[in-house]
């Protein structure tokens, strides 16, 4: 891996502080086309700061949706490598490096009361306390998915559905409240700067983060820490595959439940998901693809991404949402006017431009009928109707790029 000076400007190939070199690979072509940034979570543990952080810098600055769902850290538009290294220099700059003494071994402490925060860069090479550009529109985002201080001796998650998120609203530091928190174990006097441990990164889409921003029902950090966790287990749980169709079944329930609260909160979902013991399992997409919409879907798809994005964490999952959506799709009485109108291409096209369906997948999905979920006419002229998507992949494809 590549690596360069934290401070590009510094030409010392014996200068201390090093980052990887950041990479891109651009995916997709015309609406879809969007700047991935592979290697984020590497350049954001050389800077000390959650990796959601730069990528959220570059969404502000290019004036772009920025998706980090899955340890992916994304940029939309077509972005080209320079352009974004150029930002980061400027988000080091601004975010990162001591004014004082340009040591980028620093640490970003929020004081003050809600509403009213301060934010400035703690040095720990000189001491000294810089304050930030408080209007820059990164603040507000870092208000609300503050770092969260790590406890002494707890070692760090690495990226996935943290359990870390800090939910309960900003984290506030007084001068002086760090004192005997180990902070010091991996200063690092040697090499690349505290590597981590002044915080576990909060992923951008955490569970806990997507339904803080939209509703406070999870503002309990215990509660919104089980429901992560739970979240995070997937499949090792098992019993995935347990007959569960009966209608008592928690499945069961829990699409009747969509069926009559199609306009709950993705909070007030998530809660019901994880009341019903089932948080974390695949068949959870299932029912939400099938119960949660309509025959507006294609509409309403985007209001649930943020829950979408925080409930679909493995392919399989990606397989249950299908199945779902394939069967509210199929069994509409409206179905053959539905698939007409290329509902299916409008849906799996949100779903991809916010990274919760795989490429490769996708286009798995498209060229294998299944009865799995419905029959196989239906199954068929379901993936018909995703016919301009799945094209419109294909020939994306060819003009990918990667460096
Ligand atoms: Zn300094």
């Amino acid at each position: 891996m590549a690596m360069v000076n934290i401070r590009r400007d510094v030409e010392d190939k014996f200068y201390r502080y090093k980052m990887p070199l950041l990479q891109i690979k651009v995916e997709g072509r015309g609406n879809g086309i969007k700047t991935v940034v592979p290697n984020m979570e590497d350049i954001a543990r050389a800077l000390n700061r959650p990796p959601t952080y730069p990528t959220k810098y570059f969404g502000c600055e290019l004036g772009a949706q920025t998706s980090m769902a899955n340890d992916r850290y994304i940029v939309n538009g077509a972005h080209t490598a320079d352009r974004l290294r150029e930002l980061l220099d400027s988000f080091i700059e601004q975010f990162v490096l001591c004014p004082s003494c340009k040591n980028p071994e620093t640490e970003l402490v929020i004081t003050g009361k809600s509403g009213h925060e301060d934010m400035h860069r703690d040095c720990k090479a000189c001491g000294r306390q810089n304050g930030v550009n408080m209007r820059h529109k990164l603040v507000a985002y870092i208000l609300k998915n503050p770092v969260k201080k790590k406890e002494k001796g707890k070692k760090g998650k690495k990226g996935g559905m943290t359990a870390e998120a800090n939910v309960g609203g900003p984290m506030v530091f007084e001068k002086g409240a760090e004192d005997g928190s180990g902070e010091d174990e991996d200063a690092s006097p040697s090499g690349t700067p505290a590597p981590g441990d002044q915080g576990v990164p909060t992923t951008g889409t955490d569970i806990d983060d997507v339904l803080g921003r939209s509703d406070p029902v999870l503002g309990n950090p215990d509660e919104a820490e089980e429901v992560s966790k739970k979240l995070a287990k997937t499949d090792l749980n098992g019993g995935d595959d347990e007959d569960d169709e009966d209608a008592d079944s928690p499945y069961a329930l829990l699409g009747g439940w969509l069926e009559d609260n199609k306009d709950a909160s993705d909070a007030d979902i998530v809660n019901k998901i994880k009341e019903s013991g089932i948080a974390g399992k695949y068949k959870v997409l299932v029912e939400i693809g099938h119960h949660l919409f309509t025959d507006e879907v294609a509409k309403e798809i985007d209001a649930r991404i943020p829950l979408l994005q925080a409930l679909v964490t493995s392919e399989k999952h990606q397989k249950g949402l299908l199945g779902g959506l394939e069967r509210l799709l199929a069994l509409s009485p409206n179905s053959d006017a539905l698939l007409a109108a290329g509902t299916t291409s409008k849906v799996l096209m949100a779903l991809y431009q916010a990274d919760i369906l795989d490429e490769e997948f996708v286009k798995n999905w498209g060229t294998h009928v299944s009865k799995k979920y419905v029959d196989k006419e239906k199954s068929k002229k379901v993936r018909k109707s995703a016919d301009a998507f799945l094209k419109w992949l294909d020939e994306a494809d060819d003009e990918s790029e990667s460096e």
